[in-house]
């Protein structure tokens, strides 16, 4: 059991009276942790500690803000088994993903250390001896508010690139992963000066609560709904809102491809992690004449995937996060099987403990079900047959969302016209998890705005400040 503790002004608590959150473990209703949840005093402390202590670590050298960042990613990675074990408790993980998780997170804070002290303007000669001159300086404070699913990878790149910049931060992890949040803070406060990181606790209310108080950025990974009521809050505070949201990821399985192959593909996609990834496979156009081989390959895959407690090291699909979010998911795959799905497997609720939901795959969907129009968010792949290669990018373009899509085809005319025509941050050809370390990524529409990973992510979080140098009584040599 652990015992989250707030992180304000250098100091771990006091925890305020606004009440605890409780943590149970999804695969068997056990306590994991409990959290306080910070109320707007303790939000308005963490705030004034941030304003108070962003100055000096502005003017701090980049290089050595780079060498505590590397100190605090050796840290983390030396607790890698710890902090994936209470990501795996809290929110269900298998232990290798969340493993990876952690891994991940370790290597981007060593990539924003790394880019951190070249970050830089540029110059621009004007007439005799005159300059402009464009300095980036970081933007103050950033209020970092995460989701859930991929707790660390994801704190750790927001943190890491705002950090390295020269930005004090304070973060709101989810609601469901306090602990996790908790001990990730503990690892790099070590190597913070007090009050640059501070950690509040709560749910929705807080962040909200945060998002409304007086700060430079806030970075929110998660929900599009929620995306949306942050810009709202920093349309009225004038702060920049760096938003990284939900998805409904496409794929388009052309008619040249091995279906068995294809199958493996939509089978990671929209299985790992339980189908809880914001780039997750979240709806499926297959062409005609593969289909049926596609959906029985991809039947084959769900029915012998090992279901188990995320801590077993033999689990293939962990539970989902818990019992609300399995109710919204089966009810996607109950409305789709009403309205004419037919269901190949999985779309039960089991007996017994926990909140696990079977990979599920569904047939003959259309474009109206929630479960194609929404993020579903589960273990769900639904299909539908497309007569033609313009009808799957015409279809998978028509969305509300725009993160990421995957095509699977062996035309590289059909994969150029993919990536040209489809309205998203990212087109992958031929994996559904493709990618370089590091890479960016730039969501469109309901998915979001601004960069929130790569390089592009320090930009983000620093304002360039453009000087005219001339002069003195206009242009001149020598001066
Ligand atoms: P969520 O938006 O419900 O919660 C995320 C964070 O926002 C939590 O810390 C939560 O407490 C806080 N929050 C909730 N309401 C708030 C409000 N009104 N004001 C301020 N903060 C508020 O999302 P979630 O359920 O935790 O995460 C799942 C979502 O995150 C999915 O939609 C997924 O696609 C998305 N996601 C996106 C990316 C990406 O990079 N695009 C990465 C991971 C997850």
């Amino acid at each position: 059991m652990y015992q989250v503790r707030q992180l304000i002004a250098g100091g771990w608590g006091p925890d305020g009276d606004a009440g605890e959150l409780l943590v149970l473990d999804p695969s068997d209703g056990t306590e994991v942790s409990r959290a306080p949840v910070a109320d707007p005093a303790a939000v308005a402390a963490a705030v004034k500690a941030a304003r108070e202590a962003a100055p000096r670590w502005a003017r701090t050298a980049p290089a050595e803000r780079a060498a505590a960042l590397h100190r605090a990613a050796a840290a983390v990675e030396a607790a890698a088994d710890q902090l994936a074990e209470v990501q795996t408790a809290e929110m269900g993980r298998p232990a290798g993903g969340a493993r990876g998780g952690v891994e991940a997170g370790v290597a981007s804070l060593r990539q924003y250390a790394e880019l951190g002290p070249v970050h830089r303007g540029r110059a621009l000669a004007g007439p005799a001896e005159a300059i402009d001159l464009m300095a980036v300086e970081p933007r103050g404070v950033v209020a970092a508010i995460t989701p859930w699913n991929d707790p660390v990878a994801v704190t750790c790149g927001l943190l890491g690139a705002a950090l390295v910049t020269g930005n004090a931060v304070i973060h709101k992890p989810s609601e469901r992963t306090p602990a996790t949040g908790w001990l990730l803070a503990r690892l790099l406060d070590e190597h913070l000066p007090d009050g640059v990181l501070s950690l509040l606790t709560g749910a929705g209310p807080v962040g909200a609560t945060l998002a409304a108080q007086d700060v430079d950025v806030v970075a929110h990974v998660g929900s599009t709904a929620t995306g949306r009521a942050i810009a709202a809050a920093c349309a009225v505070t004038g702060a920049k809102a760096l938003l990284e949201n939900g998805g409904n990821d496409p794929v388009i399985v052309d008619a040249d491809v091995d279906p068995e192959w294809a199958a493996r593909q939509i089978a990671l996609g929209a299985f790992a992690n339980s189908g809880q990834l914001c780039v997750a496979v979240e709806r499926v156009y297959a062409h005609t004449s593969i289909v049926e081989r596609l959906s029985a390959s991809l039947v084959r895959v769900a029915e012998a995937m090992k279901v188990g407690p995320g801590r077993d090291p033999r689990t293939e699909l962990g539970p989902l996060v818990d019992r609300r979010h399995r109710d919204q998911v089966h009810g996607q795959v109950l409305a789709a099987v009403a309205d004419g799905a037919r269901l190949l497997c999985g779309g039960f609720v089991p007996d017994g403990p926990g909140a696990f939901y079977p990979p599920t795959v569904l047939a003959d969907c259309t474009d109206r079900m929630a479960v194609m129009r929404e993020e579903t968010f589960g273990p769900v792949a639904p299909v539908l047959a497309v007569d033609s290669f313009d009808e799957a990018l015409s279809r998978a373009a028509n969305s509300a969302y725009g993160l990421s899509a995957t095509v699977l085809t062996g035309s590289m005319q059909h994969a150029q016209r993919a990536w040209r025509e489809l309205p998203v941050g990212t087109v992958k050809i031929n994996a559904v998890f493709g990618g370089a370390p590091g890479g960016a990524a730039h969501p469109r529409r309901g998915s979001g705005q601004g960069f929130g990973y790569g390089p592009e992510l320090l930009d983000e979080l620093t304002a360039t400040k453009v000087v005219h140098i001339s002069a003195p009584d206009g242009p001149k040599w020598g001066w």
